[in-house]
C-alpha cells in the first residue's frame, strides 16, 4: 500500500514506450539525417567521422561521387554535424534504427555529379562544390575581372595546377636570366 501511495504521489518513473511515442530530451544525439540537396560532396564529414561510418568516394565508372552512411558503424558522436559546411548532415531525434533481415538496409547513399579537370579530364571534385566555392567567392566583393583571375584554375585538378605553377615559375626564371 505504501508503494502504491508513493506512485500516486510522485507519478510514473518510466515511460510507456513502445506503446506510446517517446519524446527525446533536448540535445539528444540521434541518427544523423542526410539532406542530398544540401550536400556539396566536400567529404569533411567522412574525414571527421571516427568510426568510418561515412565514406565519400568515386563510383567504379568514375562518373559520380558517392556519399555513403553506414548506420551500423555510427557512434552518434556528432562530428559530421559539426564539420558539415552546409548542414547537409545533422543529428536527428531518430533512435529507432533497427532493420529487418539484411544489414545492408542500414546503408544510405547520395550520388553527386563529378567535375572533370579541364586540362587532363580526370574527375577531381563535384560540380556542386565548384558552384558553392564560386558563390562564396562572389560574396567577397571582387570586381568581375579580379574574380575571373582568381578563379581561372577552379576547373583544374590539383596535379595540373601544380604543373602549371612549376611551368610558370620556370618560364619566369628563364626570362629573368636573359
Ligand atoms: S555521428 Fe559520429 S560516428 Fe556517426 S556518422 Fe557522424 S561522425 Fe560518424
Ligand atoms: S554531408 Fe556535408 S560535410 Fe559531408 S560531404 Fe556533404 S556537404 Fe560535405
Amino acid at each position: 500500500m505504501k508503494l502504491l501511495d508513493m506512485t500516486r504521489k510522485y507519478g510514473n518513473a518510466t515511460y510507456n514506450y513502445p506503446f506510446e511515442p517517446y519524446v527525446v530530451p533536448e540535445g539528444f544525439r540521434g541518427k544523423p539525417a542526410y539532406d542530398y540537396e544540401k550536400c556539396i560532396g566536400c567529404a569533411a564529414c567522412a574525414v571527421a567521422c571516427p568510426s568510418n561510418a561515412i565514406n565519400v568516394k568515386l563510383n567504379e565508372e568514375k562518373t559520380k561521387l558517392v556519399w555513403e552512411f553506414d548506420c551500423a558503424r555510427c557512434i552518434y558522436c556528432g562530428r559530421c554535424d559539426e564539420v558539415c559546411p552546409t548542414n547537409a548532415v545533422m543529428l536527428s531525434d531518430e533512435f529507432e534504427t533497427a532493420v529487418r533481415f539484411d544489414r545492408k538496409n542500414l546503408l544510405e547513399r547520395g550520388c553527386l555529379e563529378v567535375e572533370y579537370c579541364e586540362k587532363c579530364n580526370k574527375p577531381f571534385t563535384t560540380k556542386k562544390l565548384i558552384a558553392y566555392d564560386l558563390e562564396r567567392l562572389k560574396r567577397v566583393g571582387w570586381d568581375e575581372a579580379t574574380l575571373a583571375d582568381k578563379t581561372k584554375y577552379i576547373h583544374t585538378c590539383p596535379e595540373c595546377k601544380k604543373d602549371i605553377t612549376v611551368e610558370n615559375s620556370t618560364q619566369y626564371f628563364v626570362r629573368k636570366r636573359k
